[in-house]
């Protein structure tokens, strides 16, 4: 089929509209405005492919469109923001899926194709089917719809058993080209069961970081059909999927260093303690809502240290309203962000920014660690493994190395939580039985709103 010169055009632009939208996405104060931009490329990509002439089932696509739009549009208006790392599971495990069945087509039509052509169609079919299936249960397991890792006896080999035969398969397809309707069927099953046994094991924390892989290898993919279609607006996407992939990539090395744990660790191997631990002395002390307003009413200095806890308790907007009130006061307030707080990277930014707090206001590890010693008070508000001491002394703890936030050098520390619960590593946390630490019991928002009420009758 030949393209038409406005169509190719068209494609053109929708895939200048992509990289200027990605351009946008790189700032979080232009992110929103590059999101619109990059779906305005979709929408022209899309518009301009129903000018093709001679084009067929248009009433099917047009019935695909609809489904899918109405579907993206009302789960993203619904989605909540601590939802969002599972969405961006199955949407990207829908572009993965996309790319895997655009290449069965090809190969069930049998249609001749060069050899590059036939091994980059294999090659982004079988990592378009494993992100597909790989995503679809990190988006159970985040979605809390499969709540236990499944780890076969021989794991890692059954892994790469299953990896050998995808590629033997694929290599077949490419030598036997056109290839045979049970080979072509064999290989895809191989794939999206490859994709389900590789990522059942891995624990629900852990899916971002898989979800990061996953993600440069869907654009890998999506380019890779891209070219086997002739059509660059996807050859740019895949291409600008992967870039962002790569960066995810790098961004998951960088989450993996944070928590001190290599990424085939996290990939192959469930987290355990390699001991007993260090004995913990002391005791948890309490205090109440009206004692931590006073604390922090009558302080210089407080650094907040927020953390999955605050992000399931939906606290964000009471702690930037209970913020803006100690500021008021004279009291200078500081957020100190983990790389790896919450469950995923970005994430106590995304929320503290939904919530209105201005950028300046938030400031990363480095960047502060050396700012608690001058602190009166540190408030960590459901966080608990980002700030726990042994990591820097329990070699056999399991973050034993990872960097953490300085609280514990605070004056005073105060820990909103509900109960005596571990954090995600399932490790006790000494600093909550040191002698500066007060704790505070508590769901995080009703909490946030008490120290509120009190601050206000402080006036
Ligand atoms: P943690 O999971 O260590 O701790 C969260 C704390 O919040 C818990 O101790 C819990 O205590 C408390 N909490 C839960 N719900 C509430 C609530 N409604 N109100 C108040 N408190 C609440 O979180 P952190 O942010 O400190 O650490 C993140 C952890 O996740 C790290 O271990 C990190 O390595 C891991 N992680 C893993 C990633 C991965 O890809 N593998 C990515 C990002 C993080 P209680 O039950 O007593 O309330």
């Amino acid at each position: 089929m030949t393209i038409p010169v406005y169509v190719q055009g068209a494609w053109f632009l929708g895939a200048a509209l992509f990289i200027f939208g990605l351009k946008g996405m790189s700032s979080p104060a232009s992110a929103r405005k590059g999101i619109i931009i990059a779906g305005y490329g979709m929408l022209v990509a899309i518009a301009a492919t129903f000018l093709i002439p001679g084009l067929q089932n248009i009433a099917l696509m047009a019935l695909a469109l609809a489904l899918g739009g109405s579907a993206a549009w009302i789960s993203g208006k619904k989605v909540k923001m601590t939802d969002m790392p599972q969405m961006v599971a199955i949407y990207n495990g829908m572009g993965g899926g996309a790319a895997a069945a655009i290449a069965a087509i090809e190969f069930a039509k049998g249609d001749a194709h060069s050899l590059a052509t036939t091994v980059l169609a294999v090659i982004g079919a079988l990592i378009g089917a494993v992100s597909f299936t790989g995503s679809c249960v990190a988006w159970a397991k985040l979605q809390g719809v499969l709540k236990k890792a499944h780890r076969l006896p021989a794991q890692n080999a059954v892994n790469i058993v299953l990896a050998l035969i995808a590629i033997g398969l694929g290599g077949a397809m490419v030598v036997m080209a056109p290839a045979q309707p049970e080979l072509i069927f064999g290989f895809f099953a191989v794939a999206l069961v490859l994709g389900l046994i590789v990522t059942l094991p891995i624990g629900g924390a852990d899916m971002p970081v898989v979800i990061s892989l996953f993600n440069a290898f869907t654009g890998l993919a999506v380019g890779f059909e891209g070219y086997v279609l002739g059509n660059p607006a996807l050859i740019i996407a895949g291409i600008v999927v992967g870039a962002a992939g790569t960066l995810l990539t790098q961004l998951t090395q960088l989450m993996a260093k944070a928590m001190n744990r290599p990424i085939s660790n996290i990939l192959f191997t469930p987290m355990v303690a390699s001991g007993p631990g260090e004995a913990i002395s002391g005791s948890m002390k309490e205090l109440s809502a009206l004692d931590a307003a006073a604390m922090m009413r009558y302080a210089s200095k407080v650094i907040i240290v927020p953390g999955y806890g605050m992000a399931v308790a939906h606290a964000q907007h009471k702690v930037w309203e209970m913020t803006s009130i100690l500021e008021e006061a004279g009291v200078e307030v500081k957020f100190a962000i983990h790389p790896v707080a919450g469950r995923m990277p970005g994430h106590m930014n995304v929320l503290l920014a939904e919530a209105g707090v201005p950028y300046d206001k938030i400031f990363d590890l480095e960047e502060i660690n050396g700012e608690f010693g001058q602190a009166d008070v540190a408030l960590i508000i459901g966080a608990n493994d980002v700030v726990n001491p042994s990591a820097r002394t329990d070699k056999t703890s399991p973050i034993y190395g990872m960097p953490i936030l300085n609280a514990d050098m605070a004056q005073n520390v105060i820990v909103i939580k509900r109960g005596k619960g571990t954090g995600y590593s399932g490790v006790e946390n000494a600093l909550f039985y040191t002698d500066n630490c007060r704790m505070l019991y508590g769901d995080a928002q009703p909490m946030a709103g008490e120290i509120i009420q009190h601050l206000k009758a402080m006036g």
